[in-house]
């Protein structure tokens, strides 16, 4: 049989699920006489850290409850172009003003950690200091779960648009729960009431409708609500996450923003997720090493060491990560720059195979059948968004069975974008062009990322062969 080549998907990208998938990878290449060797990319970076007595698993086995503590969430504000994302976190970096750090904070590094009583006790929150889900889902492409929780930020007179819808697939696509701040309550127009019921259709339900997301009413321009905004971010996360880390480690977490700064060198914003970090620590970020010379924190002030969910700005590195890189502490400086050279090397290689690494269902067919694929993400982008409504609709109309989940994480008009690749990348999706293509740069992009598009002009024949896809993805009764 013929079937289309297709990406899928291989569920969550939990470790538990990625030993399975090898397994079943190994069978079939035993079948076919191959000696297939499937590395992901987690495993790749234990292989080599174990080459230098590094084992963050290990470690992680070994901490109990006692170890863990409490860890502030990390906060990710999404929504449409101008319904004030920037605005809002101007208003929570302002409303923390005159609750004790001096001078506010001045300094833009990328991410910055506010103060909230609740319950009589102080709960910091950190906020990535970027809006939008672009670079959410670039960190995401890259592995790098930075994101605790998403505001979703609505304009209350403008409603539901195209990039709030967007946004919010971006963030439900990684389980990251939701809290929606109705913005622009001063406004003429305003109409919070039906930013609830618009958004009921993307499962998002307020809480005082029977549903579990928390809506709250906010002027950003005004500082209106945003302690109430704070409230909801701190319930959401108690009832939702168990926010808990080590911080009595070596600290390991990701870059959130680098560049090169005349004076200084090469400057990265990290994110502490685990231990604590210390200035005269050897780490390594991705392919950038050194030692940490200083670290300085939202406020500009010098500190000595950051835990668990901590921004910071970190100078003394020998060259400029990527967002999105993550970062541990080495036992030396020798060890950090052998991880590092280690690294660049492999990427060299990498890029090259890149490509060929994802998989087609049409080479996977029979592992297929033995029911290790259960859902096929696909995010679909047409020339009007009547053929995209369309072209969803007899998707979604696909018998399938119960066993395969087809899921549209994903639908807009326009060209194929960027950000469109990365959050196919995160999500192992396949992209539908229906009248539309990925142009240029980003074609390329999406053939280094080895993402699949398909082009289609005609909707029976989309249909049709998707169809097919999902046919070989069903699992054989028994
Ligand atoms: P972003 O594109 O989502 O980051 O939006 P901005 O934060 O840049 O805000 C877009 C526009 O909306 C700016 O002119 C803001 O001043 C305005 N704006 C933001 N928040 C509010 C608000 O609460 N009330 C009113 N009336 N205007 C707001």
């Amino acid at each position: 049989a013929s079937l289309v080549t297709v990406l899928f998907h291989l569920g969550e990208m939990a470790t538990a699920t990625q030993s399975l998938d090898e397994d079943t990878f190994q069978l079939l290449g035993a079948e076919l006489g191959y000696d297939i060797r499937v590395v992901s990319p987690e495993d790749e970076e234990k292989e080599l850290f174990s080459q230098f007595n590094i084992d963050l698993e290990a470690e992680a086995e070994g901490e109990d409850d006692e170890m863990l503590e409490q860890r502030p969430p990390v906060v990710t504000v999404m929504g449409h172009v101008d319904h004030g994302k920037t605005r809002l976190l101007d208003a929570i970096r302002n409303a923390d003003v005159g609750k004790g750090e001096a001078g506010g904070i001045t300094q833009h590094i990328g991410a910055y950690q506010v103060h909230k009583e609740h319950e009589g006790v102080d709960r910091p929150i950190t906020f990535i200091d970027t809006p939008g889900h672009e670079a959410f889902t670039a960190m995401r492409a890259r592995g790098a779960k930075v994101t605790d929780i998403a505001i979703l930020v609505v304009a209350a007179d403008d409603g539901v648009m195209p990039q709030t819808i967007e946004a919010l697939n971006h963030a439900q696509a990684a389980d990251v729960p939701i809290v929606v701040a109705v913005n622009k309550i001063d406004a003429d127009g305003a109409n919070p009431a039906k930013v609830r019921q618009q958004l009921t259709e993307y499962n998002l339900i307020a809480e005082e409708y029977g549903g579990e997301t928390m809506f709250v009413d906010v002027s950003a321009k005004q500082g209106q609500n945003i302690d109430s905004l704070l409230e909801a971010v701190l319930l959401t996360a108690d009832a939702a996450l168990d926010l808990r880390a080590n911080p009595d480690k070596d600290a390991r977490g990701v870059a959130i923003e680098a560049n090169l700064d005349r004076g200084r060198g090469a400057v990265a914003t990290v994110l502490v997720q685990s231990g604590t970090l210390r200035v005269g620590d050897a780490i390594v970020t991705g392919q950038a090493y050194g030692r940490v010379r200083a670290m300085l924190d939202e406020h500009g002030e010098n500190v000595q060491e950051a835990g668990p969910s901590r921004p910071v700005l970190v100078t003394g590195l020998a060259s400029v990560p990527r967002a999105g890189d993550t970062f541990i502490v080495a036992p030396d400086d020798r060890t950090a720059r052998q991880i590092a050279e280690k690294r660049e090397a492999a990427d060299r290689q990498a890029s090259l195979a890149k490509a060929r690494k994802r998989i087609s269902l049409e080479d996977l067919n029979e592992q297929l059948a033995a029911g290790k694929v259960e859902t096929l993400n696909l995010i679909l982008k047409g020339d009007v968004s009547g053929s995209v409504e369309a072209l969803e609709d007899a998707l979604l109309q696909i018998d399938v069975g119960d066993d395969v989940d087809l899921r549209i994480i994903d639908r807009g008009v326009g060209a194929i974008t960027m950000n469109n690749i990365n959050l196919a990348v995160a999500s192992n999706a396949i992209i539908v062009g229906f009248n539309v293509r990925a142009e240029g740069q980003n074609a390329e992009y999406a053939e280094k990322e080895g993402v699949e598009i398909r082009y289609y002009s005609v909707i029976y024949q989309a249909i049709d062969e998707i169809e097919q896809a999902l046919k070989g993805m069903l699992k054989p009764e028994y």
